[in-house]
């Protein structure tokens, strides 16, 4: 049994999966450092331009929930959906959930992630977080990992290091580029905006329901998902392909006004000028995928979260797959007794295999096609029924398999084979294959 508190783990990366991974080796007696590049969220006002709510169910969810009083902090600054509602003509379809989803800000996830590690260990001799301060460059031989502070360079020592850092990963890129690690990074065809909107508007008696994400598709594979948030306001994410931007045909607050009236009716009347105004004004986010081949190196080194398996939004499932990796981590830490030279072959064995499982169901779940959209609806409602009623004849449909089932991906993926393949078929007929990127490309997964 080795002696963890003598360990040093370096984190590089202050989001959900950094700072819950702090959590749980803090709890085991590492000493944990963290550094991140981003200034202390603690410090600074919320940015509104990288927010966006995230949905986290069963996977996500119970990671949170092996940190006592975790879960139910963070509930406190969300709201429990019961389903959607889609909206398409002034008609709204109902589709519920069997288990609530919590739906949270990501910017306040992080924030109540922060504050309560803070809280639980406030002494810097075992836990040190340090801010403003990218990571340039991992010397593995050395064991050593150099950030960039107040124009300085510092070099700091690490037992274990953990690149918690996002789509853009620099550890990860350290291993590309010095360990033959193999990975792809690919552009989505679909771009965002954040959009705030209200959720009621009294003189024209509209309330739209306070515990249900509200979804509308437009076409032209342009959508809005909207998540309650506490109180009156709806948070979300508007979609669209990134070579069709709607907003590229609007140039002023009018505009952004009349293509609401036009195609989104429901939520024009809760779209308030300013926010027109804001959204016209809000740059556009690109989001990539990465998918590796493995995710650790030697016993000392390792990648998670989107670090590891970046994927696109579409099913929700990016915060809840880095949460859950924390998760799994912990697990084979209690398998192994700590011992990393096992844990991390075996992370990397058993974790790949779901993340590339993940990125099918992301890439492959959503319909872009305008019949396979149709087929979609009746897949979620009547689908639904019809496994109900004869169970033995018609299996789940992938969204209710990831949505309400702790299943692992690739379980899913075996379940959901028919129609995934379906939309693979679909895609590749209308040719959207997506654009590898480079390394250096900027991209915007990361809030
Ligand atoms: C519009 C949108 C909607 C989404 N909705 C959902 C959802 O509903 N459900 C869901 O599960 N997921 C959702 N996701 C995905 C989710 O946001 C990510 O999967 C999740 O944030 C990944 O967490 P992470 O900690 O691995 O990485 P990140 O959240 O990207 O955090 C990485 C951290 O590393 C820091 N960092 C980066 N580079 C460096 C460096 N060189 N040095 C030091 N620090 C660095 C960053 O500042 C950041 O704090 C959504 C994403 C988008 C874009």
């Amino acid at each position: 049994m080795i002696d963890t508190s003598s360990q040093t783990i370096v984190i590089v990366g202050a989001g959900p999966a950094g700072l819950l991974l702090a959590q749980y080796l803090l709890r085991r007696g590492y000493r944990v450092e963290i550094y991140d590049r981003r200034p202390d969220p603690r410090q600074i006002a919320p940015d509104e331009q990288r927010s966006f709510p995230i949905s986290l169910q069963y996977r996500g969810r119970r990671a949170l929930q092996g940190i006592p009083g975790l879960e139910k902090a963070i509930a406190a600054y969300g709201v429990m959906c019961r389903g959607t509602y889609v909206h398409r003509q002034g008609k709204a379809r109902r589709i519920p959930r069997q288990h609530p989803i919590l739906t949270v800000d990501r910017n306040r996830l992080v924030l109540v992630l922060l504050e309560q590690l803070v809280a639980r260990y406030p002494d810097p001799a075992r836990l040190s977080l340090t801010f403003d301060c990218p990571c340039q460059a991992v010397d593995s031989q050395a064991q050593t990992v150099s950030f960039e502070a107040e124009g300085q360079s510092v070099t700091v020592p690490y037992d274990r290091l953990i690149g918690a850092d996002g789509a853009r990963s620099t550890v990860r890129a350290a291993l590309v580029a010095n360990h033959g690690l193999n990975c792809q990074q690919t552009y989505v065809p679909d771009a965002y905006k954040s959009i705030f909107l209200a959720r009621t508007n009294p003189q024209q008696g509209i309330e739209l329901a306070p515990d249900f994400i509200h979804a509308c598709n437009i076409g032209g594979d342009a959508r809005i998902l909207l998540a309650p948030q506490p109180g009156d306001q709806m948070h979300g994410a508007f979609i669209f392909n990134a070579k069709n931007s709607p907003f590229d045909g609007l140039k002023t607050t009018a505009d952004v006004l009349d293509y609401f009236a036009t195609h989104l009716p429901t939520f024009r009347p809760l779209l308030s000028k300013a926010e027109a105004e804001a959204l016209l004004q809000r740059p556009t986010a690109r989001l990539t995928t990465v998918t590796c081949d493995r995710f650790h190196q030697g016993d000392r080194i390792l990648i998670l979260g989107d670090a590891a398996h970046a994927v696109s939004p579409s099913i929700g499932q990016g915060c809840n797959s880095a949460l859950q990796d924390v998760e799994w981590l912990n697990q084979l830490l209690d398998q192994h007794q700590d011992d990393w030279s096992q844990v991390l072959p075996q992370f990397s064995q058993q974790r790949v295999v779901e993340a590339h499982a993940l990125r099918d169901l992301s890439d492959y779940s959503f319909p872009r096609s305008k019949a396979l959209v149709l087929e979609f609806f009746l897949r979620l409602t009547v689908g639904r029924k019809l496994h109900q009623w004869f169970p033995q004849r018609f299996s789940p449909f992938v969204f209710d398999l990831v949505l309400d089932t702790d299943l692992s991906y690739s379980e899913v993926l075996h379940l959901s084979e028919g129609w995934i393949n379906k939309v693979k078929r679909s895609r590749a007929a209308i040719a959207s294959a997506p654009e590898v990127t480079s390394w250096g490309d900027s991209d915007d997964n990361e809030a």
